[in-house]
């Protein structure tokens, strides 16, 4: 079996092969079926999520989000798609295609209180990891419940052609509101603009934020999706109307820097006069509206409402490219790794 270890916490800068390793382990699947009593359950992974805040967890001290760190030279985790081979617990057989949030590696050997069943015959099996799956609770809820969404609301997003803004935009339109997002490149603003966004522009080549935004948004802006933080956060509230809210979902822009070197927002006075909301939310809080979301993904899907896009890797080794990718903006959709079998 092969899994993939942090060896050494990436405090600063960008994740290298120095702090994250591949490494050969001997687990013994067979085991796992014998013993009725252990609750576990071997599953061989078909699909790995990768996303942001992976990186916080890969620090040493929480950074913010609060979570745990990643132990030293154990399997980081994330959150996978994989197939029963072998089962200890009677609510799995083998064959069930399962998901949730363990070892990132070839096989795992999980605590069958850590799965769940998924099923796969309307849609993909990696759909539960982005169209479906956190990152779309985080746009759903982030949006409608942070961000009380509401019919003629002026929305603007950032990061918006990725795994969570694509969503933000296409449910904007759903609920009636104007569009428009940002994004770092032209490939992806026109990618932006097919997903139904009534504008979008790339922030790259914009030399003045503060002024792209007074043509965008003439009229001000009710939301603000934020999943950049830094110079971009600055130039939206300038922009603000009153009683605006500013769901905060993340900061990217500001993830490979120790705090103290992070950008200083200078205007967040702005809120105060215009009596908006900045608050911040963590897609975990709403698992008890799981019920409601996917009933109301699977309905825009099924209506052909919503589009999605995946940037598929393949393999183990591509982790950490495709983890790196997000941060330089080359990932083009939800950045999902494929490993097997074809
Ligand atoms: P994306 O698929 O959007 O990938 C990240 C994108 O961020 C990149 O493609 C890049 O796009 C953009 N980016 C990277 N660096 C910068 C920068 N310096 N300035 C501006 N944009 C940058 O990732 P997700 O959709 O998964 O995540 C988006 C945000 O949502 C992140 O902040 C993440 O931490 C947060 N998040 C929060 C959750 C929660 O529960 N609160 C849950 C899930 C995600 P571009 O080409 O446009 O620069």
């Amino acid at each position: 079996n092969r899994e993939l270890i942090l060896v050494a916490y990436a405090n600063e800068g960008p994740v290298t092969d120095s702090h994250l390793k591949i490494r050969e382990t001997q687990l013994d699947l067979g085991s796992v079926g014998k013993d009725g009593s252990s609750g576990d359950v071997a599953v061989q992974n078909l699909w790995i999520s990768v996303d942001p805040y992976l990186r916080h967890l890969m620090k040493e001290s929480d950074d913010g989000l609060y979570l745990p760190s990643f132990r030293l030279n154990q399997a980081i985790r994330s959150i996978l798609v994989g197939k029963v081979v072998a089962s200890a617990n009677p609510a799995f057989e083998v064959g069930d295609i399962v998901s949730g949030f363990y070892q990132v590696a070839e096989y795992a050997i999980v605590p069958g209180g850590d799965l769940r069943k998924i099923d796969t015959s309307v849609v993909k099996p990696s759909d539960y990891l982005g169209i479906l799956g956190m990152p779309a609770l985080t746009a759903w809820a982030g949006f409608t419940i942070v961000g009380e969404a509401k019919p003629g609301d002026e929305v603007f997003v950032s990061a918006a052609a990725g795994s969570v803004g694509m969503l933000v935009g296409q449910l904007a339109k759903i609920k009636g509101c104007r569009v428009v997002g940002s994004a770092g490149s032209d490939q992806k603003v026109k990618l932006l603009k097919e997903f139904g966004f009534d504008d979008a522009f790339n922030y790259k080549s914009e030399t003045d934020l503060d002024a792209a935004l007074s043509r965008y948004f003439p009229r001000g802006i009710d939301i603000y999706f934020d999943n950049v933080g830094g110079r971009m956060l600055e130039a939206v509230l300038n922009h603000i109307n009153m009683k605006a809210r500013i769901p905060v979902c993340g900061m990217i822009s500001q993830y490979n820097q120790e705090w103290k070197q992070r950008f200083g927002v200078r205007n967040l006075l702005n809120l105060v006069g215009k009596c908006a909301k900045m608050e911040g939310f963590m897609s975990g809080q709403y698992h008890h509206r799981m019920g409601e979301f996917f009933e109301e993904m699977t309905g825009y899907i099924k209506q052909g409402k919503i589009k999605y896009k995946e940037d598929v890797k393949v393999g183990l080794d591509s982790f950490l490219e495709a983890f790196n990718y997000m941060f330089t903006g080359e990932n083009i959709g939800k950045p999902v790794i494929y490993l097997g079998p074809p």
